[in-house]
């Protein structure tokens, strides 16, 4: 059984929550996991911050 390498849960193959990385097939329990992982991970590949400042300070 596959798991989410978000959350760590045991998830169902035919789960509708899944992405395709490198060739490998990953499983989510959740649409919220499936996210965090696709925008979560790889952040090297996307560190380029358009029009967003992540820290303002007064
Ligand atoms: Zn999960």
């Amino acid at each position: 059984m596959p798991r989410d390498p978000v959350c760590g849960q045991y998830v169902d193959e035919k789960t509708p929550f899944k992405s395709e990385m490198d060739g490998e097939t990953r499983y989510f329990c959740s649409e919220e996991c499936q996210e965090e992982f696709e925008f979560g991970v790889e952040d090297d590949e996307f560190v380029e911050p358009v029009g967003r400042s992540p820290k303002e300070e007064d």
